[in-house]
């Protein structure tokens, strides 16, 4: 099933609000296994509207519409649609008995334009909305199709969605299942694992995709099925087909982080940090796991060699500048893993692009070291150097050949 999202309102186009429905929308069609291929904003004018509308019927299986049910002159869902299938709006005497009671519940007058919210095409059906007064239409296309239109309002909208629109589409057949499994890479650049996973590039079912983040490439793995059980089968068959391409660099996978990963290896020792290179970045990094923080012994921050302990270390960026820096704060703190990290993130201005060269060096039974160089601004130099330090940090206390 295809599927389109067309977002109505004015506000949009003007930037004065943010098209969360459809985010809302997209990641529920993602989980229920239907494909989307489109999402659009129009505003609340007839003509660019029912075009959308006829547009959408004729392309997608499944069109959802939100915004533009209300009652006043520029909500125009109602007659797009029954523009876009030449229908005529009829006034439906169950829906227009309800507005009047809605009314009378609040001992108000019935606006009258409110009635329009009680008209009908014959294709369509209405969606009871509890929390507000537009009720939501299901519309069952003259191609197969369907259309739904839903309030705009988030609350109602989403409300409506699940306890009216799923229910029927799950009616229908029309839902899947999609499993996603993320395999999370440090240590090798986004293109160099596509390339490790090119035979698998083109499959459709499932399908692989990567994504550059701030913790690594993930590798994310998604199969479709009608049934969990059937997703789940080949989700797993696929992974084990991809995962020895990668598995020299995976850390984790779904909702792991780096610093849980970290915390597991670490076991009850203790780690100490000396950066003289990324001012602090890479232990508020290391913190952000609360397992992580309760090893971390304390740290010493030098933004850069100027600092006496940092410049007595050695010539930044050099790999024995790293290991003295790594030893001495495992010595200063007793802790039993000390960290190291050196170098020169460029000149200012803080904009240019320079090169930068990095050191790294763990101590622990053994020490490990690796020096790196990127050209980049000297802050993108520094939150790089934080990752590319997990990375060693990570394969050091696992036992993994540094990559
Ligand atoms: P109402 O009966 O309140 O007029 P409606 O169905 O006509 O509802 P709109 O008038 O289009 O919907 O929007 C009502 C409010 O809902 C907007 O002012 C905005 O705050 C919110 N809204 C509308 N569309 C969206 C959207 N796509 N994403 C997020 N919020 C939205
Ligand atoms: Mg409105």
């Amino acid at each position: 099933m295809r599927a389109e999202i067309i977002s109505v309102g004015t506000e949009l186009l003007l930037g004065m609000i943010v098209d969360t429905n459809a985010v809302y929308l997209a990641q529920q069609l993602a989980r229920l296994g239907i494909d989307l291929y489109y999402i659009s904003a129009i505003g609340d004018n007839l003509e660019r509207l029912s075009e959308g509308a006829a547009r959408a019927f004729a392309r997608s299986d499944l069109t959802i519409f939100t915004g533009g049910l209300g009652p006043t002159e520029d909500d125009l869902t109602r007659d797009a649609i029954a523009r876009a299938l030449g229908e005529e709006l009829a006034l439906d005497p169950e829906l227009e008995a309800a507005q009047r009671a809605f009314w009378q519940r609040r001992n108000l007058p019935m606006p009258a334009r409110n009635l329009v919210q009680a008209q009908l095409i014959p294709s369509a059906r209405p969606l009871p909305n509890p929390l507000g007064t537009a009720p939501g239409w299901w519309v069952e296309l003259p191609s197969g199709g369907i259309a739904v239109a839903l309030p705009g309002v988030p609350h109602e909208m989403e409300r409506m969605w699940e306890q009216e629109v799923v229910p029927r589409l799950r009616e229908r057949g029309a839902t899947g299942v999609l499993l996603t499994r993320t395999l999370k890479i440090l240590g090798k650049g986004e293109s160099a694992v596509e390339e490790a996973v090119r035979p698998w590039l083109k499959s459709t079912n499932p399908t692989i995709a990567t994504y550059a983040k701030a913790d690594g490439i993930h590798l994310r793995l998604s199969a479709k099925a009608a049934s969990q059980e059937e997703a789940a089968a080949l989700l797993a068959a696929f992974e084990r087909q991809v995962r020895p391409a990668v598995e020299a660099d995976v850390y984790g996978v779904d909702d792991e982080t780096i610093g849980a990963v970290i915390a597991r290896f670490l076991g009850a020792r203790r780690f100490a940090l000396a950066d003289a290179l990324t001012a602090g970045g890479l232990s508020a990094t290391l913190v952000q796991t609360p397992t992580l923080a309760a090893r971390f012994a304390g740290g010493l921050v030098a933004a850069g060699p100027t600092v006496a302990w940092a410049q007595a270390a050695g010539p930044p960026g050099a790999a024995e500048t790293a290991v003295v820096l790594a030893e001495r704060a495992r010595q200063q703190f007793q802790a039993e893993v000390g960290i190291g990290i050196s170098g020169v993130a460029g000149p200012e201005p803080v904009a240019a692009v320079a090169p930068g060269t990095i050191a790294l060096a763990l101590v622990d039974d053994g020490s490990f070291s690796q020096t790196l160089t990127r050209s980049s601004t000297p802050a993108d130099v520094r939150r790089w150097a934080g990752y590319a330090a997990l990375n060693l940090i990570w394969r050091a206390l696992s036992g993994r050949p540094l990559s």
